[in-house]
């Protein structure tokens, strides 16, 4: 097994661990990004983004991505590949392994971000990929003239629900319940959609239809307030339905509360382990925004450089 040092390991390549290698680049603590299993993190299966600032006319998740790696690059920053197995932060140097590579590093800066959630369901499960997807910007292009539904009630659901109808002949949202989470201008802007139409106090029973013949044919809706059930015929079923903390690996190794999110200290981005260092959405179940894990991965950056400043 082949084995390198770094000063900074970064693990997880969206905007937060981008940021954080730009910073500890400009450094020159030539850090190495782990990229993970989603290169560029959850902006790269969204569409435009729009409330990042200094785009005035926006852009699309993947491009803007695609910036944050040549910017952190261009100062040194090294990148590799690989499923991360193990990570060890009982004892320094810290130590990650993939089947290939035994890393080691002085500081090791955590923002391998979220995944988005799913109902749990075998249905789901066994058609997965075959009409069911949590990826509108992957696979909305295979649902032309189809009929589709997006699971959820926040601004993931409206803003997947939008995107569809670019394709889709038309979307229904299925919502659990009458409020929503959605912003007041993304829910107004799904409204106002024609192709998009709303089934209020829902969930998925069942998704009908084989994935050898032909994929999702349709779904079992059951009423959540009178328990009524029906069937709802539709071609693809979308999820958004939020998301979890890409956390597994960390399990009895830093302090996580109860919904798998790191914890980090009051106003720094330190863990429960000295040289260990936590930014983006795999710490913050509040914000989860482009521009704040940025802004949290400058700060794990330069907590980083001055930790390893006072202890190296
Ligand atoms: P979210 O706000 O947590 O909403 C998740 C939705 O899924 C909720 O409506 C929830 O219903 C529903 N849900 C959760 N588990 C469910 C289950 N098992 N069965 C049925 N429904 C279930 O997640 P999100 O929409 O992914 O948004 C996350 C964050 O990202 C938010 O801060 C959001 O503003 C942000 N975001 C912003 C943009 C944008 O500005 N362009 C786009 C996407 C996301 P309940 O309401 O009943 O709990």
């Amino acid at each position: 097994m082949a084995h390198q040092h770094h000063k900074v390991i970064i693990l997880g390549s969206g905007p937060a661990g981008l940021t954080a290698a730009l910073y500890n680049a400009r450094a020159n603590l030539e850090p190495l990004v782990i990229e993970g299993a989603q290169p560029g993190g959850q902006l790269t299966i969204t569409t435009e983004v729009e409330n990042y600032p200094g785009y005035p006319d926006g852009i699309m998740g993947p491009d803007m991505m695609q910036d944050f790696r040549k910017q952190a690059e261009k100062f040194g920053t090294k990148f590799a590949t690989g499923d991360v197995a193990t990570v060890d932060t009982s004892k320094r140097p810290f130590r990650l392994e993939t089947a290939t590579t035994e890393y080691t590093c002085d500081a090791l800066i955590i923002s391998t971000g979220a995944s988005a959630k799913l109902l749990g369901i075998e249905s789901e499960t066994r058609l997965m990929g075959f009409g069911v997807s949590a990826c509108a910007t992957c696979d909305g292009f295979f649902f032309k003239g189809k009929k589709v539904v997006v699971v959820g009630g926040g601004d993931s659901a409206m803003e997947e629900a939008a995107f569809l109808t670019k394709f889709a002949s038309s979307v229904s949202i299925i919502h659990r319940r009458e409020e929503f989470r959605a912003s007041a201008i993304m829910l107004d802007r799904a409204k106002a959609n024609d192709k998009i139409e709303f089934q209020l106090n829902k969930t998925i029973l069942e998704i009908q239809g084989t994935a050898d013949s032909g994929g999702v044919t349709g779904v079992t809706l059951q009423d959540t307030v009178t328990g009524e059930k029906n069937e709802f015929a539709c071609d693809g079923v979308f999820m958004a339905i939020g998301h979890k903390p890409n956390t597994d690996l960390l399990v009895g190794q830093l302090e996580l509360n109860a919904a798998g999110y790191i914890v980090t200290k009051a106003d720094c981005t330190y863990t429960s382990v000295e040289g260990v260092f936590a930014c983006g959405d795999v710490q913050d179940s509040v914000y989860r925004q482009a521009v704040t894990a940025a802004g949290s991965g400058c700060a794990a950056a330069i907590d980083a450089e001055r930790w390893l400043e006072a202890n190296h």
